[in-house]
């Protein structure tokens, strides 16, 4: 096969680079010497997987042991799939060209909604078939995780597993059960009876051992377990270490520009800064800060495996970090005029981030971003930012005084309680901040001209956050919305905004159920695939999917859901108590801000106490006490 795919299929292609597997730091291990064979499949192209921090985590983890392999697998690109289709090759794993077939688990990374239908496609291109159901003992196990999994709900037809958390601890476990099954065994001879050991693993969740009642209306009346020994619910699991954690400092580097092309550091994990749009701060929680001596470390082992010259400090608020200021000094003592540079991500919206923006960004300045997300201090309060008018006014005054001409303003439309004066708000911002640029360009004499763009996405409700309940606005209203603004923004502003038809069906599957899985097999049927592309996306095809299954997308998307219901995702315990989700409901809508609970007492999410894990500050604030409101 892999001559055939070298000697025909490569030299066709548009990418190449995609397919080789031999970058710098692939493991390639002898497959008949390995007890135990895993593909990582990520379903979407290499560039956008290979940005991925997750994959090298466990892509270096599992590697690392004698008893187990991993290899990857992306979406091959469209060129890539008629000329294996034509050519009868199936889906095979870079590093070893072996079909996905010959592996003993596929493990897909559930990273957005809308590559849901990749997944489907992916397996039918490896000559798997899509459903569970359908796949006897001869065939590979096919497990996810990753954000999506804390609602995998529609996916459940396709999957026989999630596991729900940090791949750190979970995947190993679920590796060894495999191992001593193939080693008692010589294989998977019952898959059931091997998923329910699997389901008795800590954060392992088997969908088929649940049974969904549902009411005349269409609501879900009852989750029941179906099997003896399974828990009622099942709890995420999280690393509470991460000094202690596996990290990958000698990450594979691709032949090819990828969409983050750098040494990445993970600083942190988590985020409690209360967002109650934000299911990111809600399944990553307590926050977990690494030590910064051995972020230098890992930084020096980084640079050296992969010839980097830009270290990027990940996490999901870095400007958050506690020791940021030692660690950055640090960074820049050791490579300060090396031609290594060290870049944060993202920047909180006050004058310190931008700060150390211009502190890490010596050269070029070419644009910042910035998120207030709301236009008015009133839905700001509603949705927990915690960013004032004035504080983003110093952010972009002192980005504009440091040489910055272009700034990027981060909006959300459709927000619960929006109001034609939030969106007035957004304009008066944006007015704001082109002001403040022209003024401070006239004073220093600069010719470069000012830009201001606001980019506005449309708000999607999540799975297991204070507005899980809420419906999303209707699809004509975005578009209203959308153009109201755009009517109001004036000229020499940029406007930005996501495709509505798109935040819609990610709206459908965020809150889905494992009904939806019709609709997504139609909808793959009838050729939808790389949805989250504007190029390749086709709503008339999900529409017609939708129709043709019987489904209502609006049931999901638009459709307030009773506080007493039972949710799709109830029997997923990602940790943060459904009280805390009530409670901050309550007081959004009442505009009471949460404040974070590094600043102070802890505020009662119970992630805490619920996995016996603390907040881990290395620069010592904050602190994990007991619940109080
Ligand atoms: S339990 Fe308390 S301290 Fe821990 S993350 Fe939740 S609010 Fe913060």
């Amino acid at each position: 096969m892999r001559q055939l795919i070298e000697d025909r299929l490569l030299p066709q292609v548009l990418k190449p680079a995609r397919y080789l597997g031999t970058e710098w730091n692939a493991v390639h291990k002898d497959w008949d010497r390995v007890p135990v064979k895993m593909a990582f499949a990520f379903p979407d192209v290499y560039e956008i997987g290979m940005s991925h921090l997750g994959l090298q985590i466990i892509y270096g983890l599992v590697n690392g042991g004698d008893d187990f392999l991993l290899e990857r697998v992306f979406a091959p690109g469209r060129d890539m799939e008629e000329l294996m289709r034509a050519h009868r090759v199936p889906l095979f794993s870079l590093e070893s060209y072996r079909p996905l077939k010959e592996f003993d688990v596929i493990g897909f990374t559930l990273q957005y909604e809308m590559s849901f239908t990749n997944i489907l496609n992916m397996l039918d291109l490896a000559g798997i078939p899509v459903r569970a159901e359908y796949r006897g003992e001869q065939y590979p196990l096919v497990i996810g995780g990753g954000p999506c999994a804390s609602n995998p709900e529609p996916l459940v037809p396709f999957f026989d597993a999630f596991l729900l958390g940090d791949g750190e601890i979970l995947l190993p476990q679920f590796l060894d059960l495999l191992k001593s099954w193939k080693d008692k065994h010589g294989g998977i001879p019952d898959k059931e009876q091997f998923l329910l050991e699997a389901a008795r693993l800590p954060g392992v969740y088997v969908p088929r051992f649940y049974d969904i009642r549902y009411g005349e209306d269409g609501s879900i009346v009852e989750i029941r377990r179906n099997r003896a020994g399974v828990p009622p619910r099942v709890a995420r699991q999280v690393v509470s270490d991460l000094d202690r954690a596996y990290f990958p400092t000698h990450p594979i580097v691709p032949y090819l520009e990828t969409v983050h092309d750098r040494a990445m550091l993970e600083v942190l994990r988590g985020c409690t800064r209360g967002c109650r749009f934000c299911q990111a701060g809600i399944l990553y929680r307590p926050v977990r800060e690494r030590d910064p001596e051995l972020l230098a470390r890992q930084a020096e082992e980084l640079l050296k495996a992969t010839g980097h010259e830009e270290i990027s400090l990940t996490s999901l608020s870095t400007a958050d970090y506690t020791c940021l200021e030692p660690l950055i000094k640090l960074l820049m003592d050791k490579y300060q005029g090396t031609g290594t540079s060290v870049s944060l991500p993202s920047l909180r919206a006050d004058a310190f981030s931008v700060h150390l923006a211009k502190e890490l960004q010596r050269g070029r300045k070419s644009g910042l971003t910035f998120a207030p997300e709301a236009g008015t201090q009133r839905l700001r309060d509603v949705i927990n930012k915690g960013v004032r008018e004035r504080d983003l006014m110093e952010a972009v005054t002192a980005a504009f005084e440091a040489g910055w001409t272009g700034i990027k303003l981060y909006f959300m439309l459709g927000l619960p309680t929006e109001t034609r004066e939030d969106l007035d708000g957004i304009r008066d911002l944006a007015e704001k901040v082109m002001e403040a640029g022209r003024r401070i360009s006239k004073e220093q004499g600069r010719t470069k001209k000012v830009r201001v763009t606001v980019s506005v996405s449309t708000y999607v409700p999540k799975a297991h956050t204070p507005f899980q309940w809420e419906a999303q606005i209707p699809l004509a209203e975005v578009k209203a919305r959308q153009h109201y603004l755009k009517s109001i923004l004036k000229k020499g502003i940029t406007y930005n905004y996501h495709d509505a038809e798109l935040s819609f069906l990610e709206a459908v599957f965020a809150k889905g159920d494992r009904r939806l899985g019709e609709a997504l097999e139609r909808a793959w049927e009838l050729g939808c695939k790389f949805d989250s592309w504007r190029e390749h996306f086709s709503f008339a095809r999900w529409m017609q999917a939708f129709r043709e299954t019987g489904i209502d997308p609006a049931f999901y998307a638009n459709r307030p859901i009773p506080l007493e219901a039972v949710l799709p995702w109830e029997h997923l315990d990602m940790g943060v108590s459904k009280r805390f989700l009530l409670r901050e409901r309550e007081k959004a809508f009442q505009g009471v801000l949460t404040r974070d609970c590094r600043e102070g007492r802890c505020t009662g999410c119970e992630v805490c106490g619920g996995f016996g894990v603390d907040l881990v500050l290395k620069g010592g604030k904050g602190h994990a006490g007991p619940a109080g409101v």
